[in-house]
């Protein structure tokens, strides 16, 4: 390029992608990562080696074009979500961020909106707009909960075509009752995307929005292998909805977009789901003494359901996330006045992010 340096404005970029920032979760080698609510518990020896195996024969076959349709991928999440779904309900991608663009691609799109109750998961207005569509930020009750009149009032207001409701909502971690989902799908005519990137760490009895599915169409329920499983690397995001919506899905997605190494990984990870999620109770409990520990030393945690603890009274959270950061903790600033999030990690992870932040 002779030297020259273009910059982004100079390049004829998409007018609506103009001012976008991207995705940018800090990736810093520090030895204690708790920013981006992964398991920090590694997949265990015996369910790596038969992972690998599986991995070794998809390998073989790997000169042909993988399954397109990830038949034998989509029975293992019917089975591991059980309600009676079938794998005619389910659909798969590389992440479920993948996954929820698929549905923008499908549903959204120029002259569409979708909607989502701020703050929430940062990634709905960034690939509602990358797919064309506009995004509406709704709001929460000060304690980041949702009243079934005011989301019901919003949803009316705005009347989106996509609703994103994110359940525990990450980043504050806030549960959603099931009563919320059904009078805002009760009072909507577009497609109601329930995320449950969380739902393995919330309280056992605590029922999914997967319940709500039968007699709703409109309904997905999307899930990912990234923080419960422990396969954040593998990239695996799935959804459970209509056989009729499954169908819109496959107009948009590429042609053998789940690779045959992917779906190899998962489903011998699958085969392995009690063992996968073997740390769930012990990160809970971490999580619970985060909470706990966060409160003693004066700052206040909010309720959560999920694997990380957001927690405000925090004077300047820059100043904070930089002090930890000096110390090798990675935690995450979302932008939240007062507020820092971090996600549970080992009980070692754990204690050194509290004993970091009491001397800080
Ligand atoms: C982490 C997360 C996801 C998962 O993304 P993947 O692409 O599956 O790794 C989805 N939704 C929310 C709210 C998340 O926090």
């Amino acid at each position: 390029m002779g030297g020259v340096t273009l910059r982004l404005d100079d390049l004829p970029l998409r007018d609506d992608l103009r001012g976008l920032v991207p995705y940018g979760a800090p990736q810093a080698p520090l030895p204690v990562a708790l920013n981006v609510n992964e398991n920090t518990h590694p997949v265990p020896e015996d369910v790596a080696d038969d992972i690998l195996d599986s991995i070794a024969q998809a390998l073989r076959e790997i000169n042909r074009y993988p399954d397109r349709e990830f038949t034998t991928l989509r029975e293992g999440f019917a089975d591991y979500l059980g309600h009676g779904i079938t794998r005619e309900q389910i659909w798969a991608a590389n992440g479920s961020n993948e996954v929820l663009q698929h549905v923008l691609q499908a549903f959204g799109g120029p002259g569409r909106r979708a909607f989502g109750f701020s703050p929430t998961y940062s990634m709905y207005p960034l690939l509602t707009r990358a797919t064309g569509a506009e995004y509406v930020s709704g709001t929460r009750e000060s304690d980041y909960s949702l009243s079934i009149e005011s989301a019901v009032r919003q949803v009316e207001e705005v009347d989106p075509d996509i609703l994103f409701l994110c359940a525990p909502n990450n980043p504050t971690g806030t549960p959603l009752p099931l009563e919320v989902i059904e009078a805002v799908y009760a009072h909507s005519r577009g497609i109601v995307v329930v995320d449950e990137a969380y739902q393995e760490f919330a309280p056992r009895d605590e029922p999914s929005a997967l319940t709500l599915l039968p007699g709703r169409g409109r309904l997905v329920v999307s899930r990912t292998m990234s923080k419960a499983f422990a396969f954040a690397g593998a990239r695996v995001g799935y959804l459970a909805a209509d056989p009729a919506l499954i169908d819109a899905l496959r107009l948009v997605r590429l042609p053998y977009h789940l690779s045959g190494l992917t779906q190899a990984a998962a489903v011998a990870a699958l085969r392995h789901a009690p063992t996968m999620l073997g740390m769930v109770d012990e990160i809970v409990a971490q999580r619970d003494r985060i909470s706990a520990t966060l409160d003693a030393l004066g700052y206040l945690p909010h309720e959560t359901s999920t694997n990380f603890v957001l927690f405000s009274g925090v004077e300047d959270p820059a100043a904070t996330w930089s002090a930890l950061y000096e110390r090798g903790v990675l935690i995450r600033d979302v932008g939240i006045p007062h507020s820092l999030r971090v996600t549970a990690g080992t009980e070692a992870e754990s204690t050194a992010f509290l004993d970091a932040l009491a001397s800080v």
